[in-house]
């Protein structure tokens, strides 16, 4: 089969012809259909410090993705998945065993292992995971929308933390994961939804997705924002997805006394806090990573099932669809940052 790999240490990737992977008794076999790319991705292609301290390559690398299932393996509960299901699946593979674990935080499994980080990903013609690992898609998920379940459950995760209904929203990061936590906040009921990026690109989409108001901070600052939609006590909610230190000193400098600050973005390395000003506002500043086992996979499922304003919302976020072939020419289009969410084409 066709596959996507990191052959040794070092820059670059290649696409090449390796062993179709075999599932054990409790694994599922997928032909995949799409895969996302994600910024990951764009690190193990680089090879950042970050890809050097975790990857043990060779591996074949990618984790968002849709795809069918083509075999399951014989101690798999009858019911739960069956040849043909279309699927998308959730890549963190955990032990089930830890504490964590076996008090059904599966998010927080201490031994956690990533598929396309850890052990061979999705950027290829078939992917094995286990069969707990996947989610079975309804047929009105079309396989575009089921390669982003993934950061659609990253940006459900963050934006669900707390009750949005009639609150004032900020998002820093425009990126395909803010763009679609722009989406979520409306639906859930936000007043304000304030989106902040350098890239006007990026703003346009996140307007696109029901943004009342987007601000290129180059531009302009979020005083100057507040100002404009007549807010006078700073935002009750933040999601920081941008990992940018200017971005979260910006935020915590516009929250609300009392605010509650949820935070995606991976910073590239440590930054300082202005602590005074989260302890007198008493901030609360959460960290969020992955999905929740499974109950956000559901959560999104069912409001995607319910609202085709979302649903739209959501498809607006996919910019580019590449051939995976033409996989150099999708990761140039990510790297730019001048794109939402690019998906490659296994099909094709
Ligand atoms: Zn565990």
């Amino acid at each position: 089969m066709r596959a996507l790999v990191k052959p040794q240490a070092g820059p670059g990737l290649e696409l090449i012809e390796v062993a179709e992977p075999h599932g054990g008794p409790t694994d599922v076999k997928i032909r995949v259909l799409r895969a996302g790319l994600c910024g990951t991705d764009l690190h193990i292609q680089g090879w950042d410090p970050w890809a050097a301290a975790t990857l043990a390559p060779p591996l074949v690398v990618g984790h968002e993705f849709y795809g069918e299932v083509v075999e399951v393996g014989e101690d798999v509960p009858a019911g739960t998945v069956a040849v043909g299901d279309r699927v998308s699946g959730e890549g963190h593979v955990v032990c089930g065993h830890c504490r964590n674990c076996r008090a059904g935080r599966r998010h927080l499994c201490i031994n956690t292992i990533g598929v396309g980080v850890n052990r061979d990903g999705a950027f290829a013609d078939y992917v094995v995971i286990p069969a707990s690992n996947v989610y079975v898609q309804p047929p009105e998920i079309e396989p575009d929308l089921g390669a982003v379940f993934d950061p659609l459950g990253n940006a459900t995760h963050t934006a669900l933390q707390w009750s949005m209904v009639g609150e004032d929203v900020l998002i820093t990061g425009a990126g395909p994961i803010g763009v679609m936590a722009t989406a979520i906040a409306r639906h859930a009921g936000a007043r304000h939804v304030v989106v902040t990026d350098l890239s006007d690109v990026r703003l346009k989409l996140a307007a696109g997705a029901g943004a009342g108001l987007v601000v290129n901070t180059s531009r302009q600052t979020l005083r100057e924002a507040q100002a404009a939609l007549g807010m006078r006590e700073g935002f009750d909610i933040a999601l920081e997805m941008s990992g940018a230190s200017a971005a979260v000193a910006e935020l915590i400098d516009n929250m609300n006394h009392g605010g509650r600050v949820a935070m995606l973005g991976l910073p590239k390395q440590p930054y300082p806090i202005d602590w005074g000003k989260v302890i007198t506002h008493m901030l609360t500043i959460k960290g969020i990573y992955g999905r929740e086992m499974f109950d956000t996979w559901y959560a999104m499922g069912a409001m995607l099932q319910t609202s085709p304003t979302l649903a739209d919302a959501v498809r607006s976020v996919i910019t580019h669809r590449v051939p995976a072939a033409q996989w150099a020419e999708a990761f140039d289009i990510a790297r730019s940052g001048q794109c939402g969410k690019v998906i490659m084409n296994w099909e094709d």
